[in-house]
This record gives structure tokens, sequence and C-alpha cells, in this order.
């Protein structure tokens, strides 16, 4: 390809801003069981019908009082007038009285606070108090957590646990969610093998197929896996007709580059559309997008590491975002290099690093020796990306951008 073909250089922030206004967020609406919603994504907001909890109750295992009833610097004996556990309702609190309750269990009408059971000892029916308590102390409000009627589960949000539970303590058994987006992914090369096969010359192991398809499942994906794809026309048209008319998302591996051998290129323009993106990025330049009838196409390099980093940086937040996820942004952190970085390249870089504790306690990047992008050995070794501005050199104790893979790996 000479430089009059070359697709435009784009930077990292174009082409995500391209895919995520591409996205097309799923639609369908299902209903879930609350049980059964973790890792979907909630369709409409939640407002509470309840507040919780739903009456003043106890957080303590004690005696319900009156606080003005108590001497604060000396015993106080009281009556213990009934007892209270948690699911009964007990009766109004007789004056000078105490009731005994448990945590959980409706603050009796009359009583204000709330004495720990540490604090007295029971006689008979006689507790003494010592020391007193001040009104409200002990005592869990009415809708102290929820009010009834506010909003407390906003739409677009992927339901890990905490979600689940607060759900149901509203009383919600079901949940509407968007129906799952269906991704369908393919791996293309003549030398791929798969393990458990003996490798012939020339022939490499096809790591990209479990890298891609595990990534898709760590984000509560469920990939329609059709399999590594012959370096050919025909045949990657076939596999393309056929993802396309299975998933809304179709993500490959390879065959992206501008060698006689990649066809991916070929083969989505001749039943759709594609744009062969160079990104300024390290590792990862070509990545294609596309539209194959109803189905997106992201077409992913085949280089290991360059799939691992452009699906984090570009195919993560675009399926996210596809499945109606709001959030889509991974955190990242000011960390400290404890590297020298001094001939930067042109296109950002991603670099594989880790951060590791000094003496003083306090932790510091480093960065894995071999940045290659076919060295899958750095994902493993390093827990994030550094991410390192085009051209800018890093001197150690600089200030540097840091992508933990947990936020990479994760959905919020
Ligand atoms: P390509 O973009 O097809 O030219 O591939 C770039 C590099 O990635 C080549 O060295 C390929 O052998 C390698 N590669 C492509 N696909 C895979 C795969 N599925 N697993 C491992 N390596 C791959
Ligand atoms: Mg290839």
């Amino acid at each position: 390809m000479n430089d009059k073909t070359q697709p435009p250089l784009l930077s990292v922030d174009e082409a995500l801003d391209h895919l995520l206004h591409a996205a097309e967020p799923v639609q369908a609406i299902e209903d879930a069981l609350t049980m059964d919603a973790l890792g979907r994504v909630l369709a409409t907001s939640i407002t509470s019908p309840v507040s919780v909890p739903p009456y003043n109750n106890s957080a303590m295992d004690g005696y319900a009082v009156r606080a003005a009833e108590l001497n604060p610097s000396a015993v106080t004996r009281l009556q213990v007038s009934q007892r209270i556990a948690a699911g009964t309702m007990g009766d109004p609190l007789a004056a000078h009285t105490a009731a005994r309750i448990f945590t959980g269990a409706p603050i009796p009408e009359g009583a204000d606070a709330v004495v720990m059971q540490e604090n007295t000892k029971q006689t008979d029916d006689i507790v003494a108090i010592h020391p007193a308590v001040t009104t409200g102390e002990n005592i869990r409000l009415a809708g102290e957590d929820i009010a009834a009627g506010a909003m407390v589960l906003q739409g677009g949000t992927h339901l890990g646990p905490q979600h689940i539970g607060l759900a149901a303590s509203i009383g919600m058994a079901r949940l509407p969610v968007y129906r799952k987006l269906r991704i369908a992914t393919f791996f293309t090369g003549d030398e791929l093998v798969m393990p458990g096969e003996a490798l012939a010359p020339g022939q490499i192991y096809n790591s990209n197929r479990f890298t891609l398809n595990s990534l898709l499942r760590r984000l509560g994906f469920i990939p329609i896996d059709l399999g590594t794809v012959p370096d050919n026309l025909e045949a990657t048209v076939a596999v393309l007709k056929q993802a396309a008319q299975e998933a809304d998302v179709i993500i490959t591996s390879g065959g992206v580059s501008v060698g006689e051998e990649d066809y991916v290129k070929a083969a989505v323009e001749q039943i759709g559309s594609i744009n062969m993106w160079r990104i300024a990025m390290k590792p990862g330049k070509p990545l294609a997008f596309g539209r194959i009838e109803n189905a997106a196409f992201i077409g992913l390099p085949g280089n290991p590491v360059s799939v691992f980093v452009t699906f984090c940086i570009f195919a993560r937040p675009f399926l996210l975002r596809s499945q109606g996820v709001m959030n889509v942004t991974p955190r990242s952190f000011w960390v400290e290099a404890n590297f020298d970085w001094l001939k930067p390249d042109r296109r950002r870089e991603y670099l594989r690093a880790r951060l590791e504790p000094g003496m003083d306690g306090v932790s510091r990047a480093v960065l894995f020796p071999h940045q290659g992008s076919g060295v899958l050995t750095s994902t493993v070794w390093g827990d994030g990306l550094i991410n390192c501005p085009a051209g800018t050199p890093i001197k150690r104790g600089e200030r540097v951008r840091f992508i933990p893979f947990s936020e990479l790996l994760a959905c919020y």
C-alpha cells in the first residue's frame, strides 16, 4: 500500500468516540428474576415502593426505653414490661418501664432509645441500666437507608451482587433487563492449530481464540464461537454471513493488516461496509470497524497482545455500550514510575506494568522488560497498563497513568 491509499491515522480517543457513537444499544427488554439478574443490564431506573427499613427498629439486643427517664449519672432501675423479638410488634411502652428488645425488632410506641444489653443487668423483671443513653441511640430510623419513592438503581447499570441485594431489599422479585447481546467470534489464519494438537512446522496455537472468548465471558457475554477460518476470501465471506445472521456484533482476530493474505477487509466489503483504521497506538495499530446487515463488525489485529489491548481499550466499551451499559470507562490512577522510558513512540503506548511496593510501602509501577506485541507473557506478568502518551519520555519518579487489569476486565 502506498501513502495515497493509507487510511488516516486516528487517535485512540477519536476511534473510541467514533465507536461509542456507532454503538446501537439493544432495545428489547426482558423481565428477569432478581435472583438470576446478576451480570444483566438494568433497562429502566428503579424507584423504591417502600422505605428501608420500613419501621424504626433496634440496632442492638437490649432494652427499649424513654431516654429522659434514665439517670445520666447513676444506675436506673426499670420494670421490664414486655418482650419484642424481630418479626413481632410490641405494645406502646408504659411510662417508667423498659421493653426487652432484639436487633431488628420494631421500636414500641413511646420508646426513643435502646440500651445495649452489655450495659444492663436484669434480675427477675427489673433491669438495671448504666450508663444511660441519649434520645435516638441504637435506633435505626424508618427510611434511613431508602425513602419510599427514591430512585435507587439507575437504568444502564450492570447488575452486580450489591445491586441484586438492594433490589431485593425493596421487594423487587423481578427486574427489567436488556436482552443479551449476541456476539460472534472467529479467528483467521492458516497457521493456527488448536491446543491439544501437535504443531507442524510453520504453525502456532490459536491463543487468540481462548483470550477473546474468555474476555467476553468475563464481561458476562456468551460468545458464539465460529472457530478458525482459513485465509481465503470465500471461507471468510461464508463465515461472516453466518455470523451476521446469528449475532449483533462480530469480533475477529487477524487478517486486518495490509498483506495479500489478509482477506477480512475484502470479505466484509463484499457483503457490508468497513473502515480500516490505523490507530495511533502501540500495540495494535490496525483495527477494522464495519457493518454487515444488522451486525456491527470489529476486526482486531492478530498479534496476541494487540488483541488483548485493543479489546480492552475499544471492544470492551463498545460491547458494554451496545448492551446498554452507561458507564463504560475504566478507571485509571496516577502512580509513580519506577522506570525510565526515554525513547517513546510517536504513537500512544500501552505498556504492560506491575505495581510493586517499595521499602517505604508505596507502590510504584515497573515495566515488563519485553513489550513486543506478540509477547503474551507480558499480560500475565503485568497487572495493568501504563498509558504512555505519544512522544512523551518518562523518567523514574514521574507520575504515569495506570489502568489496572481489574478495571479492564470488569463491568459496572
Ligand atoms: P495477521 O494480522 O493475521 O497478519 O496476524 C498477525 C500476527 O498474529 C501473526 O504473527 C499471526 O500468526 C498472529 N496471529 C494471528 N491470529 C492469531 C491467533 N488466533 N492466535 C495467535 N496468534 C495469532
Ligand atoms: Mg493472518
